[in-house]
This record gives C-alpha cells, structure tokens and sequence, in this order.
C-alpha cells in the first residue's frame, strides 16, 4: 500500500463525481479519506445557529434539504438510503436539543459536523464496490485519537500510528478498500471531535503517516496549489513543486485548499503530497515533498488576507522596557483577537499588529485597558487604530538564498505608488508580509505577481501512471539544501 487519496468535498457533490473518485483509486486495495459533499459541514453550521436561535422550521427545512441531497446521491450510487436517514437521525435530535434548551457548545457542534463526513464515506464506499469492488466504512471517531481541542483538535502522534494501523490492517490484508471520514477523531473521553475546517487534509496525511504510505494524493477541483489567486491574478499558474515549509505557508491565506496542519505529518514521515485535480487526470499539478533547489524560483506564490486593520502600540516609554509586547499579546489573547502580522521597531518605540478587521475596536480597547497607567503617565502615547487595511504576502524559501528580493517587492509596489503601511519577514525568510490600505490589495498582488515572473507557467512533471510521477529534469542532487522541519515556524 504506497497511496492515500483523499477527496475534497467538491469531488463528491455529484453522482458522476462519485464514481470518477472511485475510478481514480485505480485498482487493489487502498485508502480513501473522504471530506463532505461540497456544502454540508456549511449546511450543517447553519443548522445549528437556526437551532441555537431556535428557528425550529428553518432547522427543519434545512436538515431536510441536506437529506434530500444525499438521498439522490445514494440512489445514483446504490448506496443503502436508509443508512443516510440513520445517520442524520442524531443530528435531528441533537438540533432539537439546541432548539428546546437554546444550549450549544463546541462538543455538540462537533458531533454534528461529524455527520457529514460520515454521510460521504458511506456515499463513496458505495461507489467503490458499484465498480466491482469490496470495501469498508471506517468513522475515525472510533479510532483516531485528538486532544480535546472542539472544533481544532490535533491528532495525538505517536498514538495514531498504532491505531490507524489496528484498524485498517484487517481490511488491507484483505484486499478490501478502507474508506475513512475526514476531518474527524476521537476526544480522551471519546467524543467526537472535528479539526478544523479543510481537517481532511489533516486525516490523510496522518493516516498516510501511520501506514508508512508514501504518497497522499488530494484530488480537488482545481489543478494545484496556485501562484495566486486566479480571481485577482489572471495569469495565476500551477505551483508545479513546493517545500512543505512553502506549502504550509501558503495554507494560511484565505483558500481552503490545504489544512494548515496538514504538512507536520508529511514532513515528518517523508510523504510526497499531491494536489490534483479530479477531473484530469494526467495533470499531475503540484508534488509538495521534502526537497529544495536553488534552481527554483525565490518567491513561488502571491498571498493576500484583506478586511484587516492595523494597531499600533506607539511611546517612547517603552523602550527597554520588558513584557510590553507580552502585554499586548496576552490582552489581545484574552479578548480572543488573534493577530496576522506582528511588526516591532528597533528602537522598540512602536509596535503594529494587523488583526481582522471585525476585531479591531474590541482588540485596542483590550489593549488601552491594560496599559492605563502607562497611558496615563505619557509612556505610551497611543493606540491606535487604521482600519481599511489588507495584507499581501509573497512566500518561498528561496528567498533565504536570493538577496534583493525584499528590495524588488518594496520598489515594485513604490512604482505602482502603493503606499506600505507596515511590513514583516520572519527570520526564516519565507515570506514577506506587506500591509496595504485595503484599495491597494488586488493591485499588489497583481503587480509582485508580475514582478517575481510567476505568470510564466513552470514545466509540469510527467505522469508516467495514474498518480505516479518522474521528476523533470531538475537541479542535481547536489543543489539540494536542508531546511529546517516544518512545524516552528510556520506560525
Ligand atoms: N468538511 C470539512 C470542511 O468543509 C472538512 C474538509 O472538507 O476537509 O471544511
Ligand atoms: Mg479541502
């Protein structure tokens, strides 16, 4: 067993989609970790805040819809309808639950979401056995073990290798195709737990990991991980190869493309990740492993965060002074405001943040209060607030090796008379964040696009087999460097 697929919910939204994913598992026994249809873990979000507003007839219409939906799937894939009634049948009762008591929290939220995870594998295991073959339906609440983090868990390492192993042995052994829920796993006290939106990502690459597969394929409906973003940028290309550092990188940026999580397993266990496109099969579109060549190119792609503001921490009484800057973090920590962008000056007389824009107000007053004294006393002169801001950032470890490259970004944007409102580059050099007033944004992007020639489309590598894939020409090995494990610093 070398491959883990996985399906992204917009692989399954319809019955040809269905048995295209099972077509593309090509055959013998194999993997599959499934996301929900397209739609559904959305759907059943809205359930539940009509549920906590107590809207019993929009709960009811929109539970109904969600049944409707995978009813005709199943009809189109021979899958056992009443299986789909049986699992929505908690969730009604859950929803009915929040409706009478008005009460919800992250671990009912999660036992909910679950379901559509659970709804898909059963669509696909389906789909899998109308083209001739034998599988299973595996829920990894029952054996894949999180921490107890609502909403975000995080597979406990170590303790899924034995697990997953033990409950997929039996079913590789014999023949059988394991289909797996994404995005789900099991509490310490065996709930149910969700790890974020994009999880399944997550669930491949730790399954990949625990199988010693070598390859996790996500298949998606686009063709990879892209320069930027073809909405703004409109000669986005294909990202043909990535570092996992890169990659993990770019997961922070608005798409759902990849779980941000997803390359800490892959990086440690050495799998090659591929994010495919369903619908084409001989596009291999982008291989993210663990290599790197100076031949690359420095920056590989063009992200942005818009609807920021920026906050900034300004007085020269707090030079030298130590645990201001904890000070500010703990008070944003507490009020529940996390920050995109965190610059300080040498001379420590200001520090700027840029948080989401919904945050702002809440986030400075939390900051204001917890230096009273100090704004008081003139030490600190003032937060303050600019809304309308944005955040481009421009991301590739290549720029560790390239010097100039902050140099061309600033002066490409100056040339477009774009004014920088502040700026950041951690000191692993993979990328360059540039806040922006919020009109500039699309224009940056368009223009670093440009200036760091990502429009010009990298050779693909060959696919010799469906999923399998020699490598382009490249750099001899000897161009190779090492670069640091994924997990410290890619925030
Ligand atoms: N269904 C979840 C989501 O929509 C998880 C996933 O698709 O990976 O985010
Ligand atoms: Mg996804």
């Amino acid at each position: 067993m070398t491959t883990v697929h996985k399906f992204d919910g917009t692989c399954l939204s319809q019955s040809a989609g269905l048995v295209l994913a099972a077509q593309r598992i090509g055959a013998g026994p194999a993997v599959v970790v499934c996301s929900a249809v397209s739609g559904t873990t959305d759907a059943l979000t809205a359930v539940i805040e009509a549920a906590s507003r107590g809207e019993r007839d929009r709960v009811d219409s929109r539970l109904d819809r969600i049944a409707e939906r995978h009813h005709a799937l199943a009809e189109a894939v021979d899958a056992d309808a009443d299986r789909v009634s049986q699992l929505l049948a908690p969730v009604r009762s859950l929803a009915t639950a929040i409706v009478e008591t008005g009460l919800v929290d992250p671990r009912l939220t999660d036992r909910i979401l679950a379901t559509g995870e659970k709804l898909a594998a059963h669509l696909v295991a389906a789909a899998v056995r109308s083209g001739g073959r034998e599988a299973s339906v595996h829920h990894a609440d029952t054996f894949l073990p999180t921490d107890a983090q609502f909403g975000a868990a995080t597979p406990i390492r170590g303790i899924t290798d034995r697990t997953v192993s033990a409950a997929l042995t039996e079913d590789l052994v014999a023949g059988r195709t394991a289909v797996i829920t994404g995005f789900i796993g099991r509490a310490p006290d065996g709930a149910t737990t969700t790890m974020g939106r994009s999880g399944s990502d997550l669930t491949a690459t730790v399954v990949a990991a625990a199988l010693g597969a070598e390859r996790v394929i996500l298949w998606t409906d686009t063709r990879g991980l892209l320069t930027g973003d073809p909405a703004v940028v409109a000669d986005a290309q294909v990202i043909r190869h990535a570092h996992y550092r890169e990659a993990a990188e770019m997961s922070f940026y608005g798409t759902r493309l990849l779980h941000p999580r997803a390359m800490i397993p892959a990086q440690a266990a050495g799998l090659s990740v591929h994010v495919r496109s369903m619908d084409d099969p001989l596009d291999p579109g982008t291989v993210v492993d663990g290599q790197f060549s100076r031949a690359e190119l420095p920056v590989k792609a063009v992200r942005a965060i818009p609807e920021q503001a920026l906050l900034s921490v300004e007085g020269k009484g707090m030079a030298g002074v130590i645990g201001v800057s904890g000070r500010v973090f703990r008070a944003l920590a507490d009020e529940g405001v996390s920050a995109t962008m965190i610059s300080q000056t040498g001379s420590e007389a200001s520090i700027c943040l840029a948080v989401d824009k919904r945050t702002a107000e809440s986030g400075a007053s939390a900051v204001k209060r917890a230096f009273r004294p100090e704004l008081s006393r003139g030490e600190i002169e003032e937060v303050a607030v600019r809304r309308h801001a944005g955040l481009v950032a421009i991301v590739g470890l290549g720029m560790a090796h390239t010097p100039g490259v902050a140099a061309r970004a600033l002066t490409t944007l100056s040339d477009a008379g774009i004014n920088i409102l502040a700026l950041a580059q951690g000191s692993s050099e993979l990328n360059i964040t540039i806040a922006v007033d919020e009109h500039d944004v699309d224009e940056a992007q368009r223009r670093l696009h440009a200036a760091f020639d990502l429009g010009e489309a990298a050779p693909a590598r060959a696919v010799t087999e469906a999923g399998a894939k020699t490598r382009a020409p490249g750099p001899p090995p000897s161009a190779a460097v090492n670069v640091a494990p994924v997990a410290s610093d890619s925030r």
